[in-house]
């Protein structure tokens, strides 16, 4: 009774859109899933920061400490980290996972953040958006020439490629014409870039179950992409969940090489009005004004302020969605809230008092602060104001957590809520990486006879074990439930490759 497992990460999708994706006919093979293979929906929280970054370490290595956002400024190596198209992650790599088991450890992880100790990415790593460079990785061509080389695929390609487009511009005209402002940046290059990604990445998931690796990981972004250019309700949005599905049922009639397959995402994504928008200025360009002399350059984003030359100092802000780290960046190591309320005693009372602002987080010694509303609160006070968001023990224990990271900001600033939309300090229509709402609570889709309970799940990497045990169950076949026997034939991987596109069809 011995099974392996592929793990499919959809990017950005909350329990409650699936949920709604579910009831509303746009994922009808997940509905199947769950309807005749004894599926289940299972919430968690996946902490904070709601990012992919700090989730799928959790998830690949049980470790997301140090990763405070998707983008940050490391003091001691005087690093911008941000992921995606220029990652700079691999230059402060080193300093993370040690000691950690990793859940692909000789598997396979595709499109994914970081290579998980997996044997392979099939030339597809997310960090780049584009291709791999993991020291054992397979050159990109070998997973792209034969992708190309099959007319359905190239056809499948393009036909979602026309389609995509074509309503994507639609939805932009009708949007502009309904007075909404859709981020502009994210709606053709991103969105293309990974309808073909998207592809690609199902095509090498298919190779890697054919040739037997176990586990495997893989990431799909294009929900993700797609909601944080229109909003995550969005048509646009629930189309690309449609597609999304297909690749899903498509991958899962592979299964029979002897896997068994898991679902699940790594945040939501929450409704958002951007910064500028609603404060009429840039948040950098509000910091700059609270600063006098001091230069303010803003990750992703522009500079502000004194000029280079004349300034007396240096501040990074780090834009992540619905939230923003503040950083002294002159100086070696985080400054405690006393010092930096010394130097500058206005600043983060007069940025919590913003309307755009729901809380301000700075860090004491041990303890935390929390500035809201103009000055500092704590005790009930802070409880009331957390209860808005969530359970407020647990979301303090999450904030306080992410506080205790020495990569956080001086500052943390979290967006507020107005009628009903966070702000976000990114130019995006939907958004996640902070608190409230359905950006904290992804999913796990899995079988009921695996039992698997993530009631008690308040972070990323507390799913980590619960999928450890699962992979390892499956593999000495103890897993419950009536498991078919997995096939000879796909037992030896890596001895296969001689596959060839025509024979993964669809
Ligand atoms: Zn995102």
């Amino acid at each position: 009774m011995k099974r392996k497992l592929v793990v499919l990460h959809i990017d950005g999708v909350s329990a409650d859109a699936l949920r709604r994706a579910l009831d509303g006919g746009e994922m009808p093979f997940l509905r199947s899933l769950i309807d005749a293979e004894g599926y289940e929906l299972h919430r968690y929280r996946c902490g904070l920061p709601s990012t992919t970054p700090f989730s799928q370490a959790g998830i690949l290595y049980g470790d997301n400490s140090e990763i405070p956002s998707f983008r940050w400024w490391d003091r001691e190596r005087r690093v911008f980290v941000q992921f995606g198209a220029r990652s700079t992650f691999k230059q402060v790599a080193a300093s993370y996972f040690q000691g950690c088991e990793p859940l692909t450890e000789d598997g396979a992880c595709i499109a994914a953040c970081y290579p998980g100790g997996a044997a392979d990415d099939f030339g597809i790593a997310y960090q780049d958006r584009s291709y791999g460079h993991q020291d054992r990785s397979r050159s990109a061509a070998s997973v792209l020439v034969p992708y190309l080389a099959n007319p359905i695929h190239l056809g499948d390609w393009l036909w979602q490629t026309v389609t995509v487009l074509g309503r994507t511009a639609k939805d932009y005209v009708e949007a502009r014409a309904e007075g909404r402002h859709p981020a502009r940046a994210y709606v053709i290059t991103d969105v293309l870039e990974e309808i073909f990604v998207h592809h690609l990445t199902r095509y090498a998931v298919q190779k890697a179950m054919r040739e037997g690796y176990s586990p495997i990981y893989a990431g799909f972004y294009a929900f993700d992409e797609t909601a944080h250019a229109f909003g995550p309700t969005d048509n646009s949005s629930l189309r690309v969940l449609k597609h999304v599905d297909r690749s899903i049922r498509k991958i899962a009639s592979t299964r029979d090489a002897g896997y068994e397959m898991v679902v699940l995402s790594d945040h939501g994504q929450v409704d958002t009005v951007t910064f500028a928008a609603a404060n009429g200025r840039a948040f950098g360009g509000v910091l700059a004004d609270l600063l006098p002399g001091f230069r303010v350059q803003e990750v992703k984003g522009k500079e502000y302020g004194a000029s280079e030359t004349g300034a007396i100092g240096r501040v990074h802000v780090t834009l992540s969605g619905g939230l923003a780290h503040v950083y002294f960046a002159d100086r070696p190591v985080r400054m405690s809230y006393r010092e930096l309320a010394a130097t500058q005693p206005e600043l983060g009372p007069a940025i919590s008092e913003l309307e755009q602002v729901a809380l301000v987080m700075a860090r004491d010694g041990e303890q935390d602060v929390f500035l809201r509303g103009g000055r500092e609160i704590g005790g009930a006070e802070i409880n009331g104001v957390l209860a808005r968001y969530d359970d407020p023990e647990i979301l303090l224990a999450q904030l306080s957590r992410l506080n205790s990271f020495r990569n956080a900001g001086d500052l943390l600033v979290f967006g507020a809520f107005i009628e009903g939309k966070q702000v976000n300090f990114e130019n995006q229509a939907g958004g996640h990486g902070s608190i409230g709402g359905e950006q904290l609570v992804p999913f796990v889709l899995a079988k009921k006879d695996w039992n698997i309970d993530t009631s008690g799940v308040n972070g990323a990497h507390e799913l980590h074990p619960i999928l450890v045990r699962l992979r390892d169950e499956l593999l000495e076949g103890s897993a419950g439930g009536r498991l078919p026997e997995v096939s000879p034939l796909h037992n030896d991987h890596r001895a296969d490759d001689q596959h060839t596109a025509g024979d993964l069809g669809q």
